[in-house]
Formats: C-alpha cells, sequence, structure tokens
C-alpha cells in the first residue's frame, strides 16, 4: 500500500526563512492490518527476538496483575524504513514492547495512565536462531489490546518543529500571521498543518500537543533525541491539512491501540547503549 500526505497549502519556511534549516524528514509509518513476517517493521507484529534472550516479564505492577506478566509486541522497525531516526552503531532493528496494563505507569510517572513500554535494539544480521513461540500476556486492559498485527507503508514528510520548541521571537511572529491567512479553515494554522504530522513515525520533529514540551535527559546529562511516535490515529482535526486526506477506513484496517494520546520515544546518542525514554501526550 502506499499514501501520499496532502501536501501543505503554505511554504512555511519561504515566509519564515530561519524555519528552512529546521527542516527535518518524518517517515509516517501507516500501520494497516496485514501479516507482518519476522523480518518486516510492523505493528502487533511478531518480533525479530533471538531464542537466547529471555522474553521481558512486567513485574511493576501492584494493581493490574500479581504474577509476572508477559511484555507484548509494539513495534518493530528496521533502519530500512526509518532513514531519518537514530539507530546507535552497528544496530539496524528497535524493538518496542509493552506490558499492556495502564496502571503498571503509576501515577507521579510521567507515563501515568500510559502502558510502560520497553525497547531493545539489535544488529538483525546477528539474530539467526529466532525464538518461535513469544509467551503473551495474561493479563490485558481490554482498551490497550492491539489485537491486530499491522504492516507498516514508510512515506517521506517535510516536518518543522513544534510551536513551543521555537525560539519565543519567531512563535510571536507565526502567531502574528496566522489570523492574516485568508481562510475558513485551519490550513494556515502552524502547529495543525504546517508543522509535525498525526499518527504513528518515526524521525523528523515530535508534536508534543497539547502537553508543552517535555525534552527528557538522560542520566549522562544530555538530552535525548527524538526517535518515534505510536499514536492511535492518523486523521488530522477538521479544517485542517490533514483532514483532506480520506482515514475513514483506518477504524477498521488500522490497529486500533486505544491510546490517550501519543506515546513518544526519545534516545541518548552519546551513552554507548542508546537507552530511551519515553513521553505521554
Ligand atoms: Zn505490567
Ligand atoms: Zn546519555
Amino acid at each position: 500500500m502506499s499514501f501520499a500526505s496532502p501536501p501543505p497549502m503554505f511554504d512555511i519556511a519561504q515566509l519564515f526563512p530561519e524555519l528552512a534549516p529546521l527542516a527535518a524528514t518524518s517517515m509516517r509509518l501507516h500501520p494497516r492490518r496485514g501479516k507482518p513476517e519476522l523480518r518486516d517493521s510492523s505493528v502487533s507484529g511478531p518480533l525479530l527476538w533471538p531464542a537466547d534472550d529471555p522474553w521481558p516479564w512486567c513485574t511493576d505492577s501492584p494493581y493490574e496483575h500479581d504474577e509476572p506478566n508477559a511484555y507484548q509486541p509494539l513495534l518493530q522497525v528496521f533502519a530500512r524504513d526509518a532513514p531519518t531516526m537514530f539507530f546507535p552503531d552497528g544496530c539496524d532493528l528497535l524493538q518496542l514492547l509493552w506490558c499492556p496494563n495502564e496502571t503498571c505507569s503509576p501515577e507521579g510517572h510521567p507515563l501515568a495512565g500510559c502502558p510502560r513500554p520497553l525497547a531493545r535494539w539489535r544488529a538483525s544480521a546477528d539474530v539467526t536462531d529466532v525464538l518461535v513461540s513469544p509467551p503473551t500476556p495474561e493479563v490485558v486492559s481490554d482498551e490497550w489490546f492491539p489485537c491486530h498485527p499491522c504492516v507498516v507503508s514508510p512515506e517521506p514528510v517535510t516536518e518543522y518543529p513544534y510551536i513551543a520548541d521555537l525560539p519565543q521571537e519567531l512563535q510571536e511572529r507565526i502567531y502574528a500571521w496566522e489570523p492574516t491567512v485568508d481562510r475558513s479553515d485551519d490550513e494556515g494554522n502552524y502547529q495543525y498543518s504546517l508543522s509535525t504530522v498525526p499518527g504513528t513515525k518515526t524521525g523528523g520533529h515530535p508534536n508534543w500537543a497539547p502537553i508543552d514540551p517535555r525534552w527528557p535527559a538522560c542520566s549522562c546529562g544530555r538530552r535525548m533525541t527524538y526517535l518515534l511516535t505510536i499514536d492511535d490515529g492518523e486523521g488530522g482535526a477538521t479544517g485542517t491539512r490533514w483532514a483532506r486526506q480520506d482515514y475513514d477506513h483506518e477504524r477498521e484496517t488500522g490497529h486500533e491501540l486505544m491510546l490517550k494520546g501519543g506515546l513518544l520515544a526519545f534516545a541518548c546518542t552519546h551513552c554507548p547503549d542508546a537507552p530511551l525514554d519515553y513521553r505521554c501526550t
């Protein structure tokens, strides 16, 4: 399947030249139900997991499960499908799993209300002996359960930073420009139509809406780099650029993850093991 995102109505980098060097390419993944194989990028698909790597079990929850609960595949993405996303040297595969229970992220945790993920970086060529039957979680919050394995169809789209990630002075000039756009819709709204794309994607810029930017810092003290977003849908609000595309069938053909917002993943590009951290919007 191939997808073509609607082009922007305005060339925002021509209107505000200081945005030009901030342009970044994001790959929209457009997950749709299918039969992903072990060596395919996928959402809720089978993971290329080495037979000798113990499967992770969640032992965190005080509420949802008393016994350890098997983690569940959430996303696996190969570098060939995420050419603008960071991978550590020697790795070409990122796997994300989660325990599909929201109370495993307790109150006060940055991911409170969103299942907590767990990540593995891998060199796919090293995985020759693959785990055949990974365990499945016994306890699953119904609303999270991603029961539809999805294939992905990566599509490159140019993005600009989230409005609140821009210098204050530039934000103000963009806010002053928006009402001058003679349109009855939101196609001239920087945040909704001209900066970041909605939906599941790798690389580019994070969309923080509706929260304020909270870039995670690594224990080494450096700010982490944005990796990807997992979202429950890719349609935009009515009147925005993204609403021009017809996503009516997404409900029947998408992954049906019922996330409350986007799950954003970040990594430290300096520490050798490239640790991840997450935000839920
Ligand atoms: Zn759990
Ligand atoms: Zn670090």
